[in-house]
């Protein structure tokens, strides 16, 4: 049997969440026994987002199989079981890659070469290609309705219907129905326009994802309806939660998933959300809370960061608590321990994160040393471990000059340096050593403990690597070094066994932490920092115990 298409679209302003309701979608789908596939078409002419800032453009999102992909992947691949590779996320930049290297081998044979049919034909196929062996395949059109550049993708979905017929394709659009205080009514006139932008391109949405901060009634629901020339009961509120894995939840209890199956006529079958239940209900009772620190180049930026944020939540979860992260500027830790005293002492574990560039290492360094000399857990991903390394070399080894050329070309002890495989490689986009890699664990160690097994497959996203050549020094000194390639190339995790729990990875494994299977290193980084500040709590309040009891002299006169 051929896969259904589900086809999700935006409108009316961007940041609506429309890939968070796509991966619920698939979520829900999965939950009653279908098997999906999610994919984002980017209307962007960069040929992925792997060379685009994420302070603007949110992170990058690594696949197994290497892709730089948009953060929405990562979502998919948090709520769903869906297989994502570079197949899953296409911009426009390379649609036309792909397209102009067709024409220059000649491959279109004399014709010209035009948005329709030559390039919506490109776009059909990139969405046939993913819907193979899956029941529903999920569409994401990435941009807001009326966007020059999504053109070609809403008439490659116009195209698709036609093609495929109503019992195939559905068409989903999220949107916005705002409170507006000052009338104190929720007003629907933007939706009705954005639908009518959508009408002039022969799309004629079957539901409305309509988001907003309270319950339309159905006053406001028939008058959508009767507007927007959809049934009544496929105006959906989707109203903002606390929590994201409540998504699905909320798209269930309006009834999504039934009006789904109606609409593509899917033989129904019983619906099991249980896990996603339990789940939410950790989010809402926590028994305890705990406190980390992000180190980084910047102050946080909402979604630059969003799979890493993600994974300590899936930690925290993992053990019932509360999870409270704050961003420390690296550069404001730049003077010294006692800087990192004052605002790193009341967190319970601390967490360099990956990163590039020079700015803002000297911090981390010192707040490396803080970690290791007051044992506070610590974790470092990708350049968190290469500072981890460095500070090592400088502090312990007494190697003054350790650095990554990286940041010092010139360096005496270029203790991290760029990875052999990428000499002379100077170009920017794609170049880095990237997707899935086998690590092998020593036995005995810290991270043996927490995968529980020897071999891991983690993915990557770097230039640098460490350098071998320090090993003998650095592991003489008391650095553990606990993974490798499996051909012993490249330093993949690094550790230190003199301290209740200091980690290092060159890899980002917070790509693979799911909600339902957080990832072992989140999980007991954020055991480790939980436990620690059990401890403190209870040695304060032993000290203020003993302050009460300790007999009290006065002075007689
Ligand atoms: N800048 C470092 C490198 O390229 C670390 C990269 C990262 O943290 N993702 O190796």
């Amino acid at each position: 049997m051929s896969a259904k298409y589900i086809f999700v679209t935006g409108g009316v302003v961007s940041s609506l969440g429309k890939g968070l309701a796509a991966a619920s979608i698939g979520c829900l789908l999965e939950s009653r026994g279908f098997s999906v596939n999610i994919m984002k078409f980017d209307p962007y002419l960069n040929v992925d987002p792997g060379t685009m800032s994420p302070f603007q453009h949110g992170e990058v999102f690594v696949t197994d199989d290497g892709a730089e992909t948009d953060l929405d992947l990562g979502h998919y691949e948090r709520f769903t079981h869906a297989k994502l590779s570079r197949d899953n996320n296409w911009t426009t930049g390379r649609i036309y890659e792909q397209i102009i290297a067709k024409e220059r081998r000649g491959d279109y044979l004399g014709k010209t070469v035009q948005v329709i049919p030559h390039v919506t034909n490109e776009i059909k196929s990139a969405m046939k290609k993913v819907a193979q062996d899956v029941d529903v395949a999920i569409v994401e059109i990435g941009g807001t309705v009326g966007d020059i550049e999504s053109l070609p993708f809403m008439e490659a979905i116009r195209q698709m219907r036609q093609e495929l017929g109503r019992d195939n394709t559905l068409f989903v659009h999220v949107t916005l129905v705002p409170f507006i205080a000052a009338a104190q009514e929720l007003k629907t006139k933007p939706t009705q326009h954005s639908v009518k932008e959508l009408l002039s391109i022969g799309i004629q949405p079957n539901i409305l994802l309509c988001r907003t901060d309270r319950f339309l009634s159905k006053d406001i629901k028939s008058k959508i309806a009767l507007f927007c020339n959809v049934e009544e009961e496929a105006v959906i509120t989707a109203k903002d939660v606390a929590s994201i894995y409540e998504v699905p939840l909320v798209f269930s209890h309006e009834g999504v998933d039934a009006l789904i199956m109606k609409y593509l006529r899917l033989e129904p079958k019983e619906k099991d959300l249980k896990p996603w239940k339990e789940l939410v209900e950790r989010v809402n009772n926590p028994k305890g809370d705990v406190k980390i620190a992000i180190v980084g180049k910047y102050v946080e930026y909402e979604d630059s960061y969003k799979s890493l944020k993600e994974a300590l939540v899936h930690g925290a979860l993992a053990h019932n608590l509360k999870l409270s992260v704050n961003w420390i500027e690296a550069e404001g830790l730049e003077a010294g321990q006692r800087a990192c005293e004052e605002q790193l002492q009341d967190y319970d574990g601390i967490l360099v994160p990956g990163g590039f560039g020079k700015r803002g290492i000297e911090g981390m360094l010192q707040a490396i040393r803080y970690a290791r000399e007051q044992k506070v857990p610590y974790f470092g991903i990708c350049l968190g471990m290469q500072t981890a390394c460095i500070e090592f070399a400088r502090n312990v080894c007494g190697l003054a000059e350790a650095n990554s050329s990286e940041f010092d070309p010139a360096t005496a002890h270029r203790v991290i340096y760029k990875l052999r495989e990428l000499r002379g490689v100077e170009e920017l986009g794609g170049t880095m050593r990237l997707g899935a890699w086998i690590c092998k664990i020593e036995p005995g160690t810290l991270a043996h403990k927490i995968y529980g097994q020897a071999e891991i497959s983690e993915r990557h996203r770097h230039r640098y690597e460490f350098n071998r050549e320090y090993e003998e020094q650095l592991t003489a000194a008391g650095l553990r070094i606990s993974g490798s390639t499996p051909d012993g190339t490249y330093v993949e995790m690094v550790e230190l066994p003199d301290h209740p729990h200091f980690i290092g990875c060159q890899f980002h494994p917070e790509f693979k932490s799911k909600p339902l299977e957080p990832h072992p290193l989140f999980r007991t980084f954020i055991g480790a920092a939980y436990e620690r500040g059990q401890k403190r709590e209870s040695e304060k309040n032993a000290a203020e115990l003993e302050m009460f009891h300790r007999p009290v002299k006065v002075a007689i006169r």
